[in-house]
């Protein structure tokens, strides 16, 4: 950096270029196209180094479910890195903010569920799934209980073990995924690959490749099976009705571990504190991240249930596992000031009764237009599909490039919403209010009819 003061959009540009690797990025393209540049946001408004204000559909990644810009967040951090801005967890000792925050957790999670393991991230929390789930099954003496089963494209986040859970063909193509004793099952994806099944004809039978696949593997060989209870990155892919009360019956039936990745659905965005609530799900194991600290700073953890914690906490030992920043006090701070917002403020029922509703029946209205060959949603998740023909499901040529288009064209009208092939994507701050959500919607139509322009 030589220039002094702010530096410049294209110095700015130039820089990054030159010196940052991006996540999820094909670099080449990042370079010749330049980064845009996120400088400030406030409520779910972001405004970019050139000036622009975008409304932002995703809350962030999926995250920033109380919306940008509360102070409260800021002073807590801050209080409490004055106060002790790091001491680990291990050794026999602990801090106060973790203390609060896993005891503040356990009151929201399902009855069952009263312990929490830290983590940096939601990727790290898989690590510590795969971990807690075979020394589980070691305690209770049975240590060939080691497949996890997970689903075609399921997202558990892109460390070794996370990406091995997730099934993205093409995480698993970049370095040798999965690793050894994860296999995968059929996703509940009905639009995409139901056929001529009725939905809830086809949500039986997507359930029901986890008894097969628990036969083929063995009974006695299968640990667990873990599943979002709605697909986020594969496309927020909800699954029919039938589904997750077929898979209950079969997780109970084999006696298995349900592992319940909330790393998105959790606190509010389905408009229950936990996807798990939304479904009536009882799992033994919920990764979080995400919404648990709005992405403030960067914390994850393990909701543990009675049937796994008991097990370790009674016969485990020492369990060989923690990460440095386990339970890291400022993040833990944050957290439960976020927690403190979402109870105080009734945000997650602001979402079900009020947010949830308008925003689903604004999706549903875009099934009209001529583009979109399915909408799906529910809480404050939504989606659109676009297609060439409605009545036979065909796609638009160039694999996930009408997506794209239509991304861009958002962008350009001031909207963030994410592509995932030809599925638009949406997952706004909680704390979106109807105005906005008329806007978002103005802003999403207007850039369909200018994709449906380009693409003719
Ligand atoms: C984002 C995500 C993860 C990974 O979380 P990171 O914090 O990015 O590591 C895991 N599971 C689900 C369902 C996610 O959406």
């Amino acid at each position: 950096m030589t220039t002094a003061g702010k530096p410049t959009t294209a110095e700015l540009r130039a820089l990054d270029a030159a010196h940052h690797l991006h996540p999820f990025s094909d670099h080449k393209d990042l370079g010749a196209r330049g980064t845009r540049i996120i400088e400030r946001a406030s409520g779910v408004y972001l405004w970019d180094s050139e000036g622009n204000r975008l409304l932002d559909g995703m809350a962030g990644l999926w995250c920033v479910n109380i919306g940008y810009g509360r102070t409260e967040l800021a002073d807590a951090a801050y209080r409490q890195m004055l106060e002790l801005p790091y001491y680990n967890s291990f050794f026999q000792c602990t801090h106060p903010p973790a203390v609060q925050l896993a005891s503040a957790i356990a009151e929201q999670a399902p009855a069952h569920m009263n312990h929490v393991f830290f983590t940096g991230s939601g990727s790290e929390a898989n690590d510590t799934v795969v971990r807690m789930v075979r020394r589980y099954w070691d305690l209770q003496g049975q240590p060939e209980r080691k497949t996890i089963i997970g689903r075609i494209n399921g997202y558990h986040g892109s460390t070794v073990a996370g990406a091995s859970l997730g099934g993205m063909a093409v995480m698993h193509e970049q370095g040798d995924l999965p690793i050894p004793g994860i296999v995968h099952i059929a996703q509940p994806y009905w639009y995409g690959e139901g056929g001529d099944m009725h939905e809830d004809e086809f949500g039986l039978w997507a359930a029901r490749q986890l008894e097969e696949k628990i036969l083929q593997v063995g009974t006695d060989k299968v640990a667990a099976f873990i599943a979002e209870p709605i697909q986020g990155a594969g496309g927020v892919i909800v699954p029919p009705a039938s589904y997750w009360p077929e898979i209950k019956r079969i997780v109970a039936k084999y006696d298995i571990l349900l592992v319940v990745d909330e790393v998105i659905c959790g606190f509010g965005r389905t408009g229950e504190w936990f996807g798990s609530q939304y479904y009536d799900l009882q799992p033994d194991l919920m990764p979080i991240a995400k919404g648990m600290t709005s992405g403030y700073l960067p914390m994850g953890g393990v909701i543990v249930g009675d049937r796994v914690a008991s097990s370790l906490i009674a016969d485990g030992g020492e369990f060989f596992h923690g990460y440095t920043y386990s339970g890291h006090p400022v993040a833990a701070a944050v957290g439960l000031e976020n927690l403190r917002i979402l109870r105080d403020e009734h945000i997650v029922d602001y979402a079900r009764n009020e947010a949830a509703p308008y925003l689903q029946r604004k999706i549903a209205a875009l099934a009209e237009h001529p583009l979109v060959g399915e909408v799906r949603g529910a809480g404050m998740l939504g989606a659109f599909e676009l297609v060439s023909d409605k009545a036979s499901r065909e796609r638009f040529p160039g694999k996930g490039a009408a997506g794209s288009l239509c991304r861009d064209l958002c962008i350009s009208n001031g909207l963030v919403m994410r592509a995932v092939g030809d599925s638009m994507i949406m997952s706004p701050p909680l704390v979106i209010q109807p105005e906005e959500i008329d806007e978002l919607f103005d802003k999403a139509w207007r850039s369909l009819n200018m994709t449906a322009q380009q693409l003719r």
